[in-house]
């Protein structure tokens, strides 16, 4: 649905915020139709860069970026108002129009598309239905709560009937409840519409809910991309690392614990089992609890239990945790 092709943007030297340095060098993705794929980077990273480009707010300066068969820097103004009739986008700081009620401002691009009054008052009332603001039609952006202008927001990205819909920061300026609830909406208009979603953050608990690949961004370079499974239980770049260890809590391990370090990764079924018990009659190995979590990732359930293992037979005692379908990472510690 959406390629980046060995993409790269470089701003102008003279604009406002710097530029002159490389906002994305060399980046290659793709996002599957009906996917919720999450982008994550710190500050600065190149996701809005990103995201942008995707509608053609943003140029390339090299490369190319194909959406939905369509390379998106040759486009005309003609086919570029197409494009974004196809992507809708919502914002961390909403965007609406203060001066509009509610329903104008969902009812906005409607107009600009030139669609008839009647239709235009029909699709305005299912879209406030479908976001639950149908008693707040008439109110003005100030009057609503954050959670309420980011649905606003949503209804008015989804005004022209999307295939996909873009989201920079939608929950950055919103509490955790709230984020809570807005992330139930989007995964819906996923399921249930079938939308493309590309989610940028830089907060991994939501990739965690709702994604289900995500990419990581350092410096403008794609460092890291995969299922949010395997990114998230075995983060392989810096800030993966550091996101997932922000949004689950470090483990300590006390100094002087003895025996062999490891982590245990249980997922799906394996996570509800008495592997643990069983393993430690069967080897003879004793264990202590460093550290622990149970999870969901999406619909997966997943828990991650770090372990000091002593005693008894420590190498059988891995390979029966393996053969029972949870993975071992070794953290060290005294040798078999
Ligand atoms: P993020 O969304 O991850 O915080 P951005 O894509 O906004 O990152 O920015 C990436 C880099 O590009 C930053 O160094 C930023 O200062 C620069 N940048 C972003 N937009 C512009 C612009 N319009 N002009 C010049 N530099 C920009
Ligand atoms: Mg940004």
């Amino acid at each position: 649905m959406i390629a980046f092709e060995a993409v790269s943007k470089t701003y102008a030297a003279l604009s406002e915020k710097g530029g002159g340095h490389a906002a994305l060098s060399g980046v290659s993705l793709s996002v599957k139709a009906g996917e919720v794929f999450g982008v994550i980077g710190a500050s600065g990273a190149g996701k809005s860069t990103l995201i942008r480009l995707i509608n053609g707010l943003e140029t390339p300066t090299g490369g190319r970026v194909v959406v939905d068969g369509d390379d998106v820097a040759a486009l005309g103004v003609e086919g570029l108002r197409a494009l974004r009739r196809r992507v809708g986008m919502i914002f961390q700081h909403f965007n609406l129009l203060s001066g509009k009620t509610v329903a104008q401002n969902v009812a906005f691009p409607l107009k600009l598309a030139g669609r008839p009054a009647a239709e235009v008052k029909a699709r305005t009332a299912e879209l406030l239905e479908r976001v639950g603001l149908s008693a707040h039609a008439g109110k003005f952006p100030a009057q609503l709560s954050g959670g309420q202008k980011q649905r606003v927001g949503i209804a008015r990205a989804l005004a022209t009937g999307p295939k996909i819909l873009l989201c920079d920061e939608a929950t950055s300026a919103l509490d955790p409840e709230t984020t809570e609830q807005i992330l139930e909406l989007v995964s819906g208009l996923n399921r249930e519409l079938g939308l493309t979603i590309v989610l940028i953050t830089h907060e991994m608990d939501v990739v965690r809910r709702v994604c289900d690949r995500v990419a990581v961004l350092e410096g403008g370079r794609l460092v890291e991309e995969g299922s949010v499974e395997d990114v998230f239980l075995h983060p392989a770049s810096g800030t993966a690392r550091r996101f997932v260890q922000e949004a689950e809590g470090e483990i300590s391990v006390a100094p002087g614990v003895g025996g062999r370090l490891v982590r245990l990764t249980f997922k799906g079924e394996a996570t509800y089992k008495p592997v643990l018990g069983e393993v430690a009659r069967a080897t003879g190995v004793d264990y202590s609890i460093l550290g622990g979590r149970i999870h969901r990732l999406r619909e997966t359930p997943y828990g991650q239990l770090t372990l000091a293992l002593t005693g008894g037979d420590v190498a059988a005692a891995i390979a029966q945790f393996q053969a029972a379908g949870v993975r071992v990472d070794d953290l060290g510690g005294e040798s078999v």
